[in-house]
């Protein structure tokens, strides 16, 4: 099968690599559809050391299991099930899990990957292929008001303006208002100003520390700096960006401030699925540029292109 592969920090197209061979309770899945992520170039950057086959956003058809023949999206952790961790709910803190493109399990840039039934979701009939690849990492946009107490009155700004800082603002526009989403690039600001959602440019923003809740979505090292000059003393930020390296800075506002710093990760594909089908999420506008499989380099190319929003892969035949 074909597959895009990591070693070390080179990428190559495999043309003959080995379908995967299932784990216990892992069916194989044929894909139909990828995404590619701000995950997967940082990976290339070298977080977490990843070998192996990339991606882990994608809808696809289980070659076997109850979900045969129908369309799925897949949780990327694969969680031992056992563990006290596990036990206790917390199965995406799993300490020995892997995950799909990200640690110690092949991803879904390839024809075809092995995933666990576990993970699997049926996609809605109603959900076109396009849509349901945004499933993943709008279920982590959905892991914000699973781990926060929001109020209506909230005022919340999301800084980046980028993919996952999109789906962010989405999901919580539908919580709080005010919400404020900040970034630098005009044309992908208008995406969300055609929805309703307030935004303006960073070299715009008055350091007012006045937001109870800041979202970093920035991708980059400057976003929790950023962050800390808008929240106000007592108000929280949520982390989304997860950076390659050390980061450095200043602590002491963080103490001053007594401001709460919330990591989220990995949220709930059931709310992100149902939102999809209710039409409360727009995510077609977000793509950017499509990719066969067999052009998977260029595809990575053209993410880390800046104005690009969402880079799809098309592996398989549609159904
Ligand atoms: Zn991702
Ligand atoms: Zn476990």
């Amino acid at each position: 099968m074909r597959a895009v592969v990591l070693t070390g920090d080179a990428v190559a197209l495999e043309k003959e690599r080995a379908r995967p061979t299932p784990r216990e309770g892992e069916v194989v899945v044929r894909v139909l559809r990828a995404g590619a992520c701000e995950t997967d170039l940082q990976l290339i950057r070298g977080y977490m050391g990843f070998n192996g086959v990339l991606g882990h956003e994608f809808v696809g058809v289980p070659e076997e299991g109850p979900y045969a023949g129908q369309r799925v999206v897949g949780e990327i952790n694969c969680s031992c099930r056992a563990c006290p961790t596990c036990l206790a709910g917390r199965p995406t803190h799993c300490p020995s899990r892997m995950t799909l493109g990200i640690v110690n399990h092949d991803g879904v840039f390839a024809d075809f990957v092995a995933v666990p039934q576990h993970n699997l979701h049926l996609v809605p009939e109603t959900v076109v292929t396009d849509a349901a690849v945004f499933t993943e990492p709008l279920a982590a946009a959905f892991q914000i008001p699973e781990q926060l107490f929001l109020a209506r009155t909230d005022r919340v700004v999301v800084l980046g303006d980028g993919r996952l800082g999109n789906l962010c603002a989405q999901v919580l526009a539908g919580i709080c208002d005010p919400l404020l989403v900040v970034g630098k690039h005009p044309d992908k600001l208008a995406l969300l100003d055609a929805l309703g959602i307030e935004t303006a440019l960073l070299n715009d923003l008055p350091a007012d520390h006045l937001a109870d809740v800041v979202v970093d979505c920035t991708g980059s090292d400057t976003g929790l700096p950023t962050a800390l000059k808008l929240v106000r003393p007592r108000g929280t930020i949520v982390l989304k960006t997860t950076v390659a390296g050390t980061q450095r800075m200043p602590w002491a506002p963080v103490v001053i401030d007594e401001v709460t710093i919330v990591g989220s990760r990995c949220g709930p594909f059931d709310r992100a699925l149902e939102a999809l089908a209710a039409g409360s999420i727009s995510v077609l506008p977000m793509i950017s540029e499509r990719f066969d499989l067999s052009h998977g380099l260029a595809a990575l190319a053209a993410a880390q292109r800046p104005g690009v929003l969402k880079v799809l892969i098309d592996v398989g035949g549609d159904q």
